[in-house]
């Protein structure tokens, strides 16, 4: 069954971080500062290396691994939500070596910024809360 609700639009943060900073972390830090609960969020830039998971359907784990190169981040997009009541980043990225093969997956603590810039649209009249969904084994939007 679909689940869909309307949210405004309520403002945007855009700036950059710097080389050497942490991308999720960075990103989590900065929508918890400016109390952005529920949003999107869309970047580009490049890593000096990345630390990306897959989820694995059949045992519902996230499998890691890294990339130890510098690449291109052709595409990141995410969304911003409250898991245990604090903003929570999802983000997926696709990163592109030197002779533009990509790569792509779910963004992991441990990727390292070389440069990154950012959009950051906050939503308004939504909550959006994440919980364990039994079907999947992921924290998903309850949106009950
Ligand atoms: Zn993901």
């Amino acid at each position: 069954m679909r689940r869909v609700r309307e949210a405004t639009f309520a403002g945007t943060l855009v700036g950059r971080l710097v080389r050497g900073d942490d991308l999720l972390e960075e990103l989590t830090g900065i929508c918890g500062e400016n109390a952005v609960g529920a949003g999107r969020i869309e970047g580009l830039g490049a890593v000096e290396r990345a630390r990306l998971a897959f989820f694995d359907q059949a045992v519902r784990e996230y499998r890691f691994f890294e990339l130890d190169e510098p690449l291109e981040i052709t595409k990141l997009v995410g969304n911003v939500s409250l898991r245990d009541a604090v903003p929570f980043v999802h983000a997926h990225v696709t990163l592109a070596d030197a002779s533009g093969r990509a790569y792509g997956g779910h963004l992991a603590p441990g990727t390292v910024v070389f440069a990154f810039e950012f959009v950051i649209e906050r939503f308004g009249g939504i909550e959006l809360i994440r919980e364990h969904d039994e079907t999947t084994g992921l924290a998903l939007w309850a949106m009950e």
